[in-house]
C-alpha cells in the first residue's frame, strides 16, 4: 500500500504539472487520486476506501474491474488489437447484434463512435440529411456533450460560454414537477402542459423546419427526472405529426441504469434514433453509438453516409461491449437494478427525506436516483444556485467522502447512482453515510 500511495503522490504532482483537466479553472483544483478500484468500491490517494455511488461518470454499470470484461479485453488485446472501421471485425458484428436485440423497434443497425457527444453529433447529422431539415430541439435541464452541435443542445450551463447561438438548436422546457414551469399541481397535469409547451414551440418555428426533437427519456446530470405518464407518448405522436425525427439520448440512461436496458424501454415508445455509450461497455474502453432504424437507414442505402471515425468499433471497445452485456445478461444484472432500485435504494431515501428537512425530493428509478436538497422546504430554494456550487454544499459532499461514500454531484442535488450490480449491504452501508451526510446539510435550512 505504501508503494501505491507514493506513486499516487507522484501521478499527483505529475497532474498538475501537466494536465489540463475538464470543465475547470486549473488553477483552482484538488483532484481526487483513484489508487485501484474494484466492484462498488474505489481506494483514494491515502489507501482509503470509498463506495463509488457516483459509478465515476454514471457508466461503470457493471462496476469496477469486473473479471469477465478485464479478460476479454485482454483476450481481444492479444489476438487483434485495432483494425480500421472499413474491415469487418467478429467483436464489433457481435456487439452490434446484442445491442440491436437490445433496442426497441426496427433500431437494427448500429453506428459506433468513441463516446457520447459524438454519437449526438452523428444522430443529428442523419436527422438532418435524412429529413433535409436543420433545426433541433432539445430541453433546458439536458446534457448532450462537449462537442460543437452537442453542447449547443446541452441545456445547461456548461453551454452558455460555447454558445454562439448559430447550431440551429431551440431548447423547451420538459416536464418537471418539483420546479414546474407550468405551474401544475399533479404529474397528468405537468405531463399535459409540458406537451402543450411543446406543441407551441413546434408551431412557432414552423414544423416544416424542425428535423429532430432529442432528448433524455430519463434526464441524468440536469436531475433524474422519471418522465409522466403519457410524456414520451405525446412527443413521439407531436413527431409522427411532423415528420420529425425522435433522438432519445440513452448515454447516461442506457444499459441497465433505469432497471431496462434502455430508459425508453419504461413506455412504449419506439424513437427513431437512439444514441449511446458510458454503460454499452461499463466505461472500461471508450465506446459509444447510434442505433438506427429502417427509415433513416435505407436514406443511406444508395447515398453515402458523410461521416466516420479512425476508431468506428474498435475491437478492444466492442470486446468490451460484448462481454458486459453477456455478464449484464447471465448475471441478471439489469433486473438487480429495478429491483435495487424498487426495494432498496429507492425506499431508503424516501425515509431519508422523511426525516431530513434539507431533502426537498427525491426521485429516480433502479440504480439512479436524485436527492434535491433544498435551504428551505417550502419555498424550495435550492441548496446552491442554479448552475454554481455553495458552502453548505462542499459540507455536505465532505462529510459524504469522510463517511466513505462517493456520490455523483450536480449543483444543489446529491445522485446516488451506484453500479447495476450493487448489493443489498452496499445500499445499506451507502444510506447510512448519506443519513450522517445530510445531517450536516438540515444545519442549513432556514
Ligand atoms: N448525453 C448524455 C445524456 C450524457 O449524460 C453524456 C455524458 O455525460 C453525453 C451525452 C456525452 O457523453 P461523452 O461524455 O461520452 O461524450
Amino acid at each position: 500500500l505504501d508503494a501505491a500511495r507514493e506513486s499516487g503522490r507522484r501521478a499527483y504532482e505529475l497532474d498538475r504539472a501537466h494536465v489540463f483537466h475538464s470543465w475547470s479553472a486549473q488553477a483552482q483544483l484538488k483532484p481526487m487520486t483513484i489508487l485501484g478500484a474494484a466492484g462498488s468500491y474505489v481506494w483514494d490517494g491515502d489507501g482509503n476506501r470509498l463506495l463509488d455511488f457516483s459509478s465515476q461518470m454514471v457508466n461503470t454499470n457493471i462496476g469496477h474491474q469486473h473479471p469477465k470484461v478485464v479478460a476479454a479485453i485482454a483476450e481481444q488485446a492479444n489476438k487483434l488489437c485495432t483494425v480500421a472501421p472499413a474491415h469487418v471485425n467478429d467483436a464489433r458484428s457481435e456487439a452490434a447484434r446484442l445491442i440491436t436485440e437490445r433496442t426497441p423497434g426496427d433500431l437494427d443497425k448500429i453506428f459506433f463512435t468513441n463516446g457520447g457527444a459524438d454519437a449526438v453529433e452523428h444522430a443529428v447529422r442523419m436527422a438532418r440529411l435524412h429529413t433535409g431539415r436543420r433545426k433541433v430541439l432539445t430541453r433546458f435541464r439536458s446534457y448532450h456533450g462537449g462537442t460543437d452541435t452537442a453542447i449547443n443542445m446541452t441545456g445547461d450551463p456548461r453551454r452558455w460560454p460555447n454558445d454562439y447561438g448559430a447550431a440551429g438548436v431551440v431548447h423547451f422546457f420538459g416536464p418537471f414537477l418539483y420546479r414546474t414551469e407550468f405551474h401544475s399541481t399533479d404529474q397528468q397535469q405537468e405531463s399535459e402542459r409540458a406537451l402543450a409547451h411543446l406543441e407551441s414551440v413546434v408551431a412557432m418555428e414552423g414544423p416544416q423546419t424542425i428535423a429532430a426533437i432529442v432528448l433524455e427519456p430519463v434526464p441524468g446530470t440536469a436531475g433524474i427526472m422519471v418522465p409522466p405518464p403519457g410524456y414520451l407518448e405525446g412527443v413521439r405522436a407531436l413527431c409522427d405529426r411532423h415528420g420529425i425525427v425522435m433522438i432519445a439520448d440513452e448515454v447516461m440512461a442506457g444499459f441497465g441504469r433505469t432497471g431496462k436496458w434502455f430508459s425508453i424501454n419504461h413506455s412504449g415508445v419506439t424513437p427513431d434514433l437512439i444514441t449511446f455509450a458510458k454503460g454499452v461497455n461499463s466505461g472500461y474502453v471508450p465506446l459509444g453509438g447510434v442505433a438506427i432504424n429502417g427509415e433513416i437507414a435505407a436514406t443511406f442505402a444508395d447515398r453515402p453516409y458523410p461521416g466516420g471515425l479512425t476508431y468506428s468499433g474498435h475491437p478492444l471497445a466492442t470486446a468490451a461491449a460484448v462481454a458486459t452485456i453477456n455478464a449484464m445478461t447471465d448475471e441478471g444484472i439489469v433486473d438487480n437494478a429495478a429491483r435495487i432500485g424498487a426495494e432498496v435504494l429507492g425506499p431508503g431515501l424516501e425515509k431519508l427525506a422523511e426525516f431530513h428537512p434539507s431533502v426537498g425530493e427525491v426521485r429516480g428509478v433502479g440504480v439512479f436516483w436524485a436527492v434535491e436538497l433544498v435551504k428551505n422546504p417550502h419555498t424550495r430554494e435550492p441548496l446552491a444556485p442554479y448552475g454554481g456550487s455553495s458552502a453548505a454544499m462542499s459540507e455536505v459532499l465532505g462529510a459524504c467522502k469522510k463517511g466513505g461514500l462517493l456520490p455523483f454531484a450536480n449543483f444543489n442535488r446529491i445522485h446516488m447512482v451506484p453500479p447495476c450490480n450493487v448489493s443489498d449491504s452496499e445500499v445499506a452501508a451507502g444510506l447510512e453515510i448519506l443519513d450522517s451526510a445530510l445531517a450536516v446539510a438540515d444545519t442549513f435550512v432556514d
